[in-house]
């Protein structure tokens, strides 16, 4: 049997539509610098390890994982309720926080139903959209910002979620308290609004709302959150829902069984034990943002203030070329061609090497 092109009179099972209009994944190429490591800026990441603790939890865990884990998340939720000051019942984790937005899709949009979203933003909420047969609604930033007025001009009686990515991936920007306040005051009661604080650590701006305080006295309103990025634990994929006791326990209903694997409960839950550990990190990120983004502006370019772990640049038409010239330097960022770039914060050396190769294009391009 041959796996190659398939004759036009094979028989093949029928596949929905959608699957036409989704790219296959391609690993990204291994780009090597000229001399030396390659800086992964790409993905947002924590440059740094998991601390001890985190590692001898996973060890331990390790040994029983001939073991299904606890369906329940019992011990993760409860660390979690408890950091955050919620009750239990208003928490829901997943597979990433993308596993939990997918389960609020599932719970909320069933086809037909419209899912609204400013663009740019997180590139897994098309996708999202698309696998659970909705309509995707695009509203086009502002300023590189949430265009909120223009958001709640386009909420139908359709509309079952909207998206609100906060700070902003890929441009790192973030909405102020008073206009989604108002915001939330126009969204229907019975539309779901999911504020996506994947980056919520990194956020320095007082005037930046907190979803946690908004969600609080609104039942529609759920916060999103993730190990991934601040926690350091992106390849073990967990991220939680804040929010009405109802919202988390339809996406309870929607868990795919044993999605969170002991490992990752263990690990996530020793996390929040060396959170101070960790948010020292953050603080070390936020420094570097700081001078990253004042060395390219005192050189020249445009980066607006990131409120994020990265930076966006704004190179329209020379997108891809900047992308292209930093790999070949060594230094794989985020190129969306014909739009812009986004760089994460890594370490000081990864932020070094990649102010260099800035620096090299502008010789390139002058
Ligand atoms: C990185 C990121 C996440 C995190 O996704 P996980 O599935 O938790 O790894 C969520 N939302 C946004 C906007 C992100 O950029």
């Amino acid at each position: 049997m041959s796996h190659d092109t398939p004759a036009a009179a094979e028989a093949l099972p029928r596949f929905r539509s959608v699957l036409d209009r989704m790219v296959s994944y391609r690993p990204s190429k291994a780009v090597s610098g000229p001399a030396g490591p390659v800086h992964q800026l790409a993905a947002n990441e924590s440059p740094y390890g998991p601390p001890s603790a985190v590692v001898e939890a996973i060890g331990r865990e390790a040994l029983r994982i001939n073991r299904y884990p606890d369906n329940g998340c019992t011990e993760l939720i409860a660390a979690i309720a408890a950091s955050l000051g919620v009750p239990e019942e208003g928490v829901a984790v997943g597979c990433g926080s993308v596993g939990v937005a997918q389960m609020l899709m599932a719970a909320v949009a069933e086809p037909g139903a419209e899912v609204l979203y400013a663009w740019r933003s997180f590139e897994a909420y098309p996708i999202l959209t698309r696998l659970a047969g909705a309509a995707a609604v695009e509203v086009p930033l502002r300023d590189g910002t949430h265009d909120l007025d223009a958001m709640a001009d386009a909420i139908t009686d359709r509309t079952r979620l909207v998206f609100v990515c906060n700070p902003n991936n890929p441009t790192g920007t973030v909405v102020a308290e008073a206009a989604l306040r108002s915001f939330l005051d126009r969204v229907p009661a019975d539309c779901l609004v999911v504020l996506d604080e994947a980056y919520r650590e990194y956020v320095r701006d007082t005037r930046t709302p907190d979803g946690l305080e908004l969600a609080a006295g609104r039942p529609n309103v759920v916060v999103l959150r993730t190990f991934s990025k601040a926690y350091g634990l992106a390849a073990l994929r967990v991220g939680f829902m804040v929010g009405h006791p109802v919202v988390a326990g339809a996406v309870r209903k929607a868990f795919l069984p044993f999605s969170v694997n002991s490992v990752a409960q263990a690990a996530a839950t020793a996390a929040l034990r060396s959170a101070d550990e960790l948010m020292e990190r953050v603080e070390t990120t936020v420094a570097e943002r700081e001078r990253v983004r004042a060395a390219l502006v005192g050189r020249g370019w445009t980066v607006p203030p990131s409120e994020a772990n990265f930076l966006w640049l704004p190179l329209g038409d020379r997108a891809a070329a900047f992308g292209e010239h930093c790999g070949r330097a060594g230094v794989v960022v985020r190129p969306f061609a014909g739009d812009g770039v986004r760089v994460s914060v890594g370490s000081a050396a990864q932020n070094d090497a990649f102010l260099a190769a800035a620096a090299a294009f502008e010789t390139v391009i002058s």
